[in-house]
């Protein structure tokens, strides 16, 4: 019998055969971390693009503007405008590319703030706001060393300066970003915070300032908080509860949000000899118990990682056995008694006394977390996790 009944009551994960759950007040917790690490008059940007890196950006960003984040980071003018149709008034800054005049009506109607990295840009910006009532808010970013959108910023005064001229636009901010500030070798990051001062210094000398700095992302801000905020710290892995790298794990006490766990849609045993999934990569060596588990790399579980993935099941760590496919993979029970159809398995989250995170997956297969996290497709409902709003965020009658 499968035993859909005995699972809490969420409809969606009820009739799922996997999903991601995102515990939100995970994400308060790291907000908070972050905040700590702050001057009080820094912002805090929660950097929210790719769907908050694959867990929900709605809820994302109104638990992290709730904790205390007063910015959201997306990459695209969609991404943008999903936050402003779910009410969400916050500044938004847009930090990839964007060229179109379409796009740049679509900036000024939802109130989102573009980067600008060229001249040439500027001028379909301002050619595209022509009969605009206000000036657009603009970023200005440098490029200090990552090779990517950024002009130059040896140039920076010369930028600043003719994109000042125009009416159309106004300059709220200079940015840049880093490349390597995830290196325990701080020199080449150094580097960039070098160039980025120096353009800094020559836009002071000739009054061109703008009003805003900002340059530290999670990895630059657990590195050293203190030279590198500036007004604003654009954080975006931390939030979701990840260090950039294993040095920087131990500063803070971050907690991941994310959690994907998916059913046992069958259980069979197989004979010694018998080959297990596409290939026959995985043969038994002995008569075996295996679990069909109902989630596979269309739903974002690395085929890489296929016979090399541990799982949970309860507090046990379970191997995952043969080649990962389309929509299931296969687990070795054989040791496991009392499982059924429909138990539910953990393929990243905690147990009692085990966690399985994004870095343990990245790093068997040479990725970085970012991407996992990335990687889950939407064919897995989301599953939204909090305490009750008056747990959360006590008031003050509970406080008495
Ligand atoms: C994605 C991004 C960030 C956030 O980076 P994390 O390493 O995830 O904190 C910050 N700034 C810019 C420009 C980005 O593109």
């Amino acid at each position: 019998m499968l035993k859909w009944d005995d699972t809490p009551s969420v409809s969606a994960m009820r009739c799922s055969r996997a999903w991601v759950e995102v515990n939100l007040d995970a994400v308060y917790h790291n907000v908070c971390l972050f905040r700590g690490l702050l001057r009080p008059t820094t912002e805090l940007m929660a950097v929210v693009k790719a769907d908050a890196y694959g867990h929900g950006a709605v809820a994302v960003a109104q638990t992290a503007l709730a904790a205390g984040a007063t910015w959201l980071g997306v990459a695209t003018v969609p991404e943008g405008i999903e936050l402003r149709q779910a009410g969400i008034n916050a500044p938004i800054l847009v930090m990839g590319a964007l060229h179109h005049a379409e796009e740049v009506r679509a900036l000024a109607r939802w109130q989102l703030q573009p980067t600008i990295v060229t001249p040439k840009q500027a001028l379909v910006f301002a050619e595209a706001l022509s009969d605009a009532c206000l000036p657009l808010p603009v970023h200005i970013k440098l490029d200090t060393g990552m090779s990517r959108l950024g002009f130059d910023w040896q140039r920076a005064l010369e930028f600043i300066e003719f994109v000042g001229r125009l009416p159309a636009l106004q300059i709220t901010s200079l940015y840049s970003h880093f490349a390597t500030a995830d290196d325990p070798d701080e020199t080449e990051m150094r580097r960039q915070h070098e160039r980025f001062e120096s353009a800094i210094a020559t836009l002071k000398n000739h009054n061109q300032l703008p009003a805003h700095l900002h340059l530290a992302n999670t990895a630059a801000t657990l590195t050293d908080a203190n030279a590198l905020q500036y007004d604003m710290a654009r954080v975006g892995l931390g939030l979701y509860g990840l260090a950039p790298a294993p040095h920087l794990q131990s500063s803070l006490k971050l907690k991941p949000a994310l959690a994907v766990k998916a059913r046992i849609t069958h259980i069979k045993t197989i004979p010694a000899g018998t080959g297990v999934s596409y290939g026959h990569q995985f043969i038994a060596q002995h008569p075996m118990t295996i679990a069909v588990v109902g989630i596979g790399y269309a739903d974002g579980v690395p085929r890489q990682l296929s016979n090399q993935l541990t799982v949970l099941i309860g507090d046990r760590h379970i191997r995952q056995i043969g080649a990962i496919t389309m929509d299931q993979l296969m687990l070795d029970v054989s040791d496991i008694h009392g499982l059924r159809e429909g138990d539910i398995v953990t393929l990243l989250g905690n147990s009692a006394s085990h966690q399985i995170t994004a870095d343990d997956w990245a790093k068997g297969i040479g990725t970085i977390s970012w991407e996992i996290l990335c990687g889950f497709k939407h064919r897995l409902p989301r599953i939204m996790k909090k305490k009750s709003a008056r747990e959360l965020y006590p008031t003050e009658d509970s406080l008495l």
